[in-house]
């Protein structure tokens, strides 16, 4: 049992965990928001730099030290942002949430803000409005997603940056109480809106993540499914179903092109001796055996199934009745020569029946008359003895009367 305090702390520890990897996730969409947003900021300066430069106050010195001082700040920040957008596109080719990421996401925040404090401390020189920096501080919460013990910290450092030096600017002491306050409830609404922000942006993703997590659980239950349904769960192999809708689209498609399709029934000899001799458990490992031969002897191109108890069927496209009649007495060969290892002492030697059957593409016949010419075949090899191929006769190919006759039956 687990003490209180331990789970509140791994409680904790979660939660830590989570918002760690959701601050990874948001600091690396901040740097590609980024990589926009300061080209962007940079063309709003140029023209506010042109504006300024094309202005031509005649009035007060005072105006016009004002205009030389924005000037400069704009001039500084043009510097400041082209640096910036090197640091950024540098990081954001990393495309890791490092060290480097989250400084150059701390910096060029608390650099913008900045920006908006010193733009309105030197405004006081001809206006008592502090709209700049007010608009600094909503646009750093909205275009950031800044955790909130660093939207605090960034937003601290402005304020006092904007208090000392409304200090130093605005002389009237009204007015310098007045922008104070104003700027500390800006300040505070943009603490407001950033963590509200970030909660939602947590929230986001905790969603997203379960999604998805749920999303895979039933793609992959719904794979499992498929595989249920089409597959035999003892060797792995195609269940009788599956195989007879591949088969019939393979056949459709040779009908389509040509060529020849072969196909053989394979059953094992004696095999309820098998069980009776060694158990029912030593009677599936053999089958399993018998399929990883089959699966290891055709192509990938060739559809292996079994198809009831200790029966197996194989269907070749684009194969005639010889290369069916050469791969079948190989397999045949193979499955006598290699005993099953059913336990670490016990080898099972068997051996197979095969019943091989060809339908050219030209013939109308279905999966199923394929099917049942070779069985027939199948029937021959064990009456005339077993561990042996026979095909269907006269001349292996089946013509469409025989298989309308088959259907008949
Ligand atoms: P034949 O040479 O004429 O084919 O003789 P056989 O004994 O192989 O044929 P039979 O049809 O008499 O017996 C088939 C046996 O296969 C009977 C059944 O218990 C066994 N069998 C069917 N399905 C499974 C299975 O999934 N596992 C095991 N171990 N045996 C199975
Ligand atoms: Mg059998
Ligand atoms: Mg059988």
């Amino acid at each position: 049992m687990t003490s209180l305090p331990q789970r509140l702390l791994r409680r904790a520890r979660g939660l830590i965990a989570h918002d760690a990897r959701i601050a990874d996730a948001a600091v690396l969409g901040n740097i590609r928001r980024l990589r926009w947003l300061l080209p962007l900021f940079l063309m709003l300066v140029l023209v506010l730099l042109a504006v300024f430069a094309l202005d031509r106050p005649l009035d007060a010195p005072q105006r016009l030290a004002w205009r030389q001082a924005i000037m400069s700040v704009f001039g500084i920040t043009i510097v400041w942002l082209l640096v910036m957008a090197l640091a950024v596109w540098r990081v954001a080719s990393r495309g890791r949430p490092d060290t480097g990421v989250r400084v150059v996401q701390f910096v060029v925040a608390l650099g913008f803000l900045l920006f908006t404090a010193v733009l309105t401390v030197l405004d006081q020189w001809v206006t008592s409005n502090i709209s700049p920096f007010i608009l600094g501080c909503i646009s750093v919460s909205l275009l950031f997603l800044l955790p909130p013990a660093t939207a605090l910290g960034v937003l601290l450092v402005s304020y006092a940056v904007f208090f000392v030096g409304l200090g130093l600017t605005q002389h009237d002491p009204s007015l310098l109480l007045s922008n104070r306050v104003n700027g500390f409830a800006a300040g505070l609404l943009a603490l407001v809106l950033s963590v509200g922000m970030w909660n939602r942006n947590i929230q986001y993703n905790l969603l997203q993540r379960e999604l998805t997590a749920r999303n895979e659980t039933l793609e992959k239950q719904q794979a499992e499914l498929v595989w249920l349904a089409t597959r035999d769960a003892l060797t792995g192999l195609f269940n009788r179903g599956e195989f007879m809708r591949l088969a019939e689209k393979e056949l459709l498609r040779t009908r389509r092109h040509g060529g020849n399709t072969s196909i053989f029934v394979i059953d094992l000899d004696f095999f309820k001796a098998i069980n009776d001799r060694h158990g029912h458990p030593a009677g599936d490992k053999v089958l399993r055996h018998v399929a990883d031969q089959l699966r290891d002897g055709t192509r990938s191109t060739d559809l292996v199934a079994r198809i009831g108890g200790e029966e197996f069927v194989v269907l070749l496209p684009q194969t005639d009745i010889d290369a069916a009649m050469v791969l079948a007495q190989k397999l045949r060969r193979q499955l006598r020569d290699s005993p099953a290892q059913v336990s670490s002492d016990l080898q099972v030697s068997f051996t197979a029946s095969f019943g091989v059957a060809c339908m050219p593409g030209k013939h109308m016949g279905s999966i199923a008359a394929l099917y049942a010419a070779a069985d027939n075949a199948l029937y021959d090899a064990k009456r005339q003895g077993r561990d042996r191929v026979a095909r269907t006769e006269p001349d292996a190919t089946l013509t469409p009367s025989d298989f309308q006759r088959m259907r008949r039956s």
